[in-house]
């Protein structure tokens, strides 16, 4: 047997492949370990303390180490640690959250499917337009645009919608009969004199040439997060999903709803589609859906979707679609007490409550000479740090500023997430206005480290 070493970094370094991580890097940076954590903090396995600033990966909604959680699960372990959906089997889990996921859902969805992650949710989205357009009769109709610079995940369908080159490059991706049109990025997409309307008109309009490009005979769906998170936290402009729509609606084109990030609280609304005025005909939840303490993601869809989904099982039998783990009960009973949990404490009462002075505190970072935009809204939020100010001139990518700040966050104690040379924040929605200001004093340290 070979020697692997002690220390828990050179056992991780010897036998882990980390995600979304340079492995050749990692052989020797090695991992940091995080141990164990409590509300809004995270500790290190050398006893380090950290503000998680994002949550985890934008989705411990509830922090670490809440009690009623933890409850709910050893509770269904103990009842029925596992059963699944096939063949018209349930659980009341499942049945439960479906009741609580539909009564606060966006308006219109009238059913759901469940998955287990945000990448299959989306995944699931794919094969449900080229499923359901099969059963409309038009089989013609199967293209999905999305945008450069959303993420929507990595599996081979959702790693296709997502618009950023690294999910794509090597890897043989996107797929056939997906596209991307222009994200909605004001700091670097709006032209000299024009107004954020002005903005989204434009980007429509784009839309609607690309569509006639295509065929609209062609175009099945448009799918888009509210706020594109991953892409560097993109607040979409005044006026824009409206628009979107109107274009959609003209071309019969179904709008889909990547609420993963933004579902539960996250822009001040329970959804994303709230606060942006996005009438979907189906979205995809996960993260949050359960505070991140067990993996469960959801597809909600329209009595369009679900009609024509019924007439294609009258027609062939067996809707041949689903996961081993779609359902999970332990993973539904904790959702269910997280959207529990939400009401019981008020939760977006308290998020509209702090988000102005997590708003207020990311705005004042954009005095800072490094700071070339800062965008947000609710509790999610970025900087994006540029080499000159005035003329928006990024940084050479090979400077790793981004990654460089988000290193000098951690010796302030303080996690947050480089999307190329943006910083991300996007906390447990329980963080309170003391820790919120904790948070921003960390960073602005790590700010004037960072060169
Ligand atoms: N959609 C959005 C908007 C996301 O932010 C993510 C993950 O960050 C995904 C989908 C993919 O989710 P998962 O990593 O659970 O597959």
């Amino acid at each position: 047997m070979n020697d692997i070493g002690n220390s828990p970094s050179a056992r991780d370094i010897e036998s882990i492949i980390h995600p979304y991580t340079n492995l050749d890097v990692h052989r020797t940076k090695g991992p940091m370990i995080i141990d164990r954590g409590k509300g809004v903090m995270v500790w290190d396995d050398e006893g380090n303390e950290y503000i998680e600033g994002m949550a985890g990966l934008w989705c411990a909604s509830f922090g670490f180490g809440e009690e009623a959680l933890i409850d709910a699960a050893v509770e269904q372990m103990r009842k029925l640690p596992f059963y699944h959906q096939f063949g018209h089997k349930s659980s009341m889990p499942s049945i439960e959250l479906a009741e609580k996921l539909l009564a606060i859902a966006p308006k219109g969805m009238s059913k759901v499917f469940f998955a287990n992650s945000g990448s299959e949710a989306n995944d699931s989205q794919v094969k449900l337009q080229w499923y359901v357009n099969n059963a409309l009769g038009r089989p013609e109709k199967k293209k999905i645009l999305s945008r450069i610079k959303g993420y929507h995940g990595v599996t081979i369908a959702s790693a296709s919608l997502t618009g950023l080159p690294a999910n794509h490059a090597e890897f043989d991706l996107p797929i056939a009969n997906i596209g991307h049109v222009d994200m909605a990025y004001p700091y670097r997409g709006m032209e000299p004199g024009e107004t954020e309307e002005e903005y989204s008109t434009r980007l429509a309009e784009l839309l609607e040439q690309r569509i006639l490009e295509e065929g609209p005979e062609t175009v099945a769906a448009f799918i888009a997060e509210p706020v594109c998170g991953a892409g560097g936290v993109l607040v979409p402009p005044a006026g824009y999903f409206p628009k979107i729509q109107a274009v959609l609606k003209k071309y019969d084109i179904m709008m889909i709803a990547d609420e993963v990030i933004c579902g539960f609280g996250r822009t001040g609304n329970m959804w994303g589609c709230e606060t942006y005025d996005i009438e979907p005909d189906s979205v995809s939840c996960a993260k949050q859906l359960s505070s991140a303490y067990l993996p469960i993601s959801g597809v909600m869809v329209n009595d369009r979707i679900h009609d024509a989904m019924i007439e294609q099982s009258k027609k062939i039998g067996t809707f041949a679609h689903g996961f081993t783990y779609s359902a999970h009960p332990v993973c539904a009973a904790v959702a269910v007490r997280t959207l529990e949990l939400m009401e019981e404490r008020r939760i977006l009462e308290h998020v509209r409550e702090v988000m102005p002075v997590m708003q207020r505190r990311l705005r004042k970072l954009g005095d800072h000479p490094l700071v070339g935009d800062v965008r947000g809204v609710g509790l999610v939020g970025a900087v994006e740090l540029v080499a000159d100010k005035a003329t928006k001139r990024a940084f050479d990518p090979k400077k790793m500023v981004g990654a460089n700040c988000s290193e000098f966050a951690v010796r302030h104690g303080l996690i947050t997430r480089a999307m190329t040379d943006s910083l991300g924040f996007c906390p447990p929605l329980v963080i309170t206005e003391a820790e919120i200001n904790e948070m921003f004093d960390r960073f602005e340290k790590a700010l004037d480290d960072t060169e």
